[in-house]
């Protein structure tokens, strides 16, 4: 087996202190107001049945998604894995987009817990079209592993943020669908496209049979997902929840700050959408550097030009305090939050343009 050295998010190893930090949506902290919603949450014991705050958030999640039921989990990656164990039998194959964030980063999870096979579609920015995914589509042989799901994913994290449609989810639900197979949704980033296309989120998932909503991204919680769906798929989903230590005890405490985020962090994402664009902007004006589109909170841009491969630029960005996720060899992302101001979006600009500069 290939060793590899555990690399823990730059945070932890700044030595610089830092001044903004772009590296994910997931380096905010629970605000004063959500802190004091968790210490005021009563709780109970989830795995029986009986935390008030944790239905309350699967009751409200399922309503804002438009499905019947919801399970509450520890994180976006127990959801997908969780959900493809529930839809598949080991050696089935699910149909996702080859950037998919179940593809390369989830651990191998489709392959160790539910034992299915990924194939990767090609499209455009995350997204691929109805027709990609019918001509992927194989007719039921004993040669072929059977094909029972499809996943998408809203925003398209590699794909630069980018939002499917309701047009484009539609589609590629009906092909699916009219050859018996389910439409799994990771909605890690579906309050991002939501608040982007002004389409609800329970509107985008209509045809869509299992979705869920991560907190601990624009959303700003500590810990938590949802996962939504029919209430037997729900049912069915318990077992796996339990059986891979996600059922929780008074787990409401963390409920409570998933609670706080519906009430108080949707609406905001569209500073995030703001503050990526004024970046993208800056960035566009830095000599060398070719920043993608920008649609919601992620800004994925490619140091070719400046001759600078993007680990370089990222350490050099790393040593004046300003954090950067690396993507591939010559791409970075950039990417908005709730602990991102229009002034740190200033200073993450000049700090490029230094860096570069530096040759
Ligand atoms: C972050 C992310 C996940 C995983 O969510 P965690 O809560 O970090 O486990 C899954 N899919 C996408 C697209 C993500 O960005």
């Amino acid at each position: 087996m290939r060793r590899f050295t555990e690399n823990f998010s730059p945070a932890r190893q700044a030595a610089t202190p830092v001044r903004v930090n772009l590296y994910s949506d997931t380096q905010t902290r629970p605000s004063p107001g959500m802190l004091e919603a968790m210490m005021r949450a009563p709780v109970g014991d989830e795995q029986d049945g009986a935390d008030p705050s944790i239905w309350e958030l699967c009751d409200r999640v399922a309503a804002l998604l438009g499905k019947e039921a919801a399970m509450f989990l520890p994180s976006g990656t127990m959801c997908n894995q969780i959900a493809l164990a529930t839809w598949c039998r080991p050696g089935e194959e699910v149909l996702a987009h080859e950037d998919a964030h179940i593809q390369g980063a989830e651990g191998g999870g489709p392959g160790a817990i539910a034992g299915v096979m990924v194939k990767g579609l090609p499209g455009p920015r995350g997204i691929f079209s109805a027709a990609t995914l019918e001509a992927a589509i194989r007719e039921p042989s004993r040669y072929a592993p059977p094909q029972s799901l499809i996943e998408v994913e809203q925003t398209a994290n590699r794909g630069g943020g980018a939002c499917w449609s309701k047009a484009e989810l539609d589609a590629v639900a009906a092909v699916a669908h009219g050859h018996g197979m389910a439409v799994h949704m990771d909605g890690a980033r579906l309050m991002n496209a939501a608040v982007k296309l002004g389409v609800p989120a329970a509107e985008q998932c209509a045809e869509i049979d299992t979705v869920w909503l991560d907190f601990t991204k624009g959303l700003g919680a500590p810990l938590g997902a949802v996962l939504a769906g029919p209430r037997d798929f729900i049912g069915a989903a318990w077992r796996w929840k339990q059986r891979m230590g996600g059922a929780m005890r008074q787990g409401g405490v963390c409920a409570a700050a998933c609670l706080y985020a519906l009430d108080h962090n949707i609406d905001r994402l569209a500073e995030d959408h703001a503050n990526a664009a004024a970046l993208a902007q800056g960035l566009g004006a830095v000599p060398g550097i070719a920043v993608e589109d920008v649609e919601t909170n992620l800004v994925f841009f490619d140091t070719r030009g400046t001759g600078l491969e993007a680990a370089v630029l990222q350490a050099r960005l790393k040593a004046a305090g300003v954090l950067v996720s690396l993507s591939d060899t010559y791409r970075l992302r950039a990417c908005t939050h709730l602990d991102v101001d229009a002034a740190g979006i200033a200073t993450a600009v000049a700090a490029v343009r230094e860096a570069c500069r530096a040759g």
